[in-house]
């Protein structure tokens, strides 16, 4: 099979996968045909800023790499053949699906000429499980050494480590990416039992996690990739087993406090025809955008999982964002003085995050803030933050925000 057509079979499920792209990917309902693109053709309608849609159909995404930068990311995977029955799967075995495999050598290859024709400048590199995942790991290991070795390709790598890979595996992977994840697809294994009945939630997703964060605080930063340790994050499928906020926010924070993980990837649930859950309902992807925002204040803005404001089934409100619900909670009969706020009451505030916070101590030194006018110049939504705070003394006036 062409390289192509392998990559676009593959690339039509991975976008079930959140990586790290910017960009919104295509609809649950598209489908892909093969490219049919040589490489440098592509290059060429990359290049005139055509096809995007061309591009997702190769697994291409705008993403941004760890610390911000900008690059066009190949998401995809070693072979979508899996002896898996993960109920939510495309790659499920015995689902009647076309699959596609590479070998490391012809997937190192692959991409080592999309880098070099700069079509893409980073891989996010998964697989499914085919003869263990031992024997996958040591494959998707195979891949990467490739790279590094044989291409000396020094650009983003993202490594998905498998259910079942032994530590050393992890810890060689550890020193070969830029970032490894391990999805837990459930928040305990209780639900992972309902969603995936043969993976085993503490030994097989869990543990890997906290051996990545075991070595990072046993070993020397030097030993990784580029001379530091990889980061690390995990994927939820949120809405399949009736897990509630709750579940997922709690192991949310422990893998934030615990275990250091960079970012929790939260992807509401869409049914695949063909597996055990083809007729659940799709999640509705407002619960995808709450769960990201909620999990941003566990991780930047020191909440707790008591704060956040839960309904009786512990349910995030899906209209309105969960700090905008604690600040109603909490702050419109005690508005906060700006200029007296500490960091941390700062970051309570709706339209404040930390480099508001830090502006705003910073120009308190030159002044009083008096005037919406004088956060906006921070870069702050003052509009936001106004029915919540007060500016020496006095409230701001209020106009509708839309939030
Ligand atoms: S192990 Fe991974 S690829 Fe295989 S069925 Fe489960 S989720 Fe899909």
């Amino acid at each position: 099979m062409e390289i192509e057509s392998k990559l676009a079979l593959l690339a039509d499920q991975m976008r079930l996968e959140p990586a790290e792209e910017v960009k919104v990917r295509p609809s649950a309902g598209s489908s892909v045909a093969p490219c049919g693109f040589s490489p440098t053709a592509l290059h060429d309608a990359v290049q005139a800023g055509a096809l995007e849609t061309k591009k997702n159909s190769l697994g291409l995404y705008d993403a941004a790499a760890p610390g911000g930068k900008r690059i066009t990311l190949l998401k995809t995977l070693l072979t979508s053949a899996c002896e898996r029955d993960c109920c939510y799967c495309p790659f499920r075995a015995k689902r009647n699906y076309r699959r596609a495999t590479f070998k490391p050598e012809e997937m190192a290859q692959a991409f080592h000429q999309m880098f070099t024709g700069g079509i893409a400048q980073g891989l996010f590199l998964s697989s499914g499980v085919a003869g263990g995942g031992v024997r996958t790991q040591d494959r998707l290991i195979a891949t990467a050494e490739i790279l590094r070795r044989k291409f000396n390709y020094t650009g983003y790598l993202h490594l998905k480590i498998m259910p079942g890979a032994e530590r050393d595996q992890v810890w060689r992977a550890m020193q070969l990416a830029d970032r490894i994840s391990i999805n837990l697809e459930a928040p305990n294994a209780e639900r992972l039992t309902a969603l995936a009945p043969h993976k085993n939630f503490a030994a097989e997703l869990l543990r890997p996690l906290q051996w990545v964060e075991e070595i990072r605080q046993s070993q020397p930063g030097h030993l990784g990739w580029n001379g530091r340790w990889p980061s690390t994050v995990t994927q939820f499928v949120v809405g399949a087993v009736g897990e509630s906020d709750v579940e997922i926010l709690a192991t949310s924070a422990y893998l934030f406090k615990t275990l250091r993980l960079a970012r929790t990837y939260y992807s509401a649930f869409s049914p695949v025809s063909e597996t055990p859950l083809e007729s659940v309902a799709a999640e509705n992807p407002w619960r995808e955008h709450r769960l990201y925002q909620a999990s941003v204040l566990l991780r930047d803005y020191n909440f707790e999982m008591e704060e956040m404001q839960f309904d009786p089934k512990g349910a995030l409100p899906l209209d309105v964002d969960p700090k905008v619900a604690w600040a109603r909670a909490h702050l419109t009969e005690k508005p906060i003085e700006v200029n007296r706020a500490d960091k941390h009451e700062l970051l309570r505030i709706p339209g404040i995050g930390p480099k508001g916070a830090e502006q705003i101590l910073a120009a308190r030194r030159r002044g009083r803030l008096r005037e919406p006018r004088d956060l906006d110049k921070l870069g702050i939504v003052a509009v936001r933050a106004a029915p919540f705070i007060l500016l020496d003394g006095r409230r701001p006036p209020q106009q509708l925000a839309l939030w």
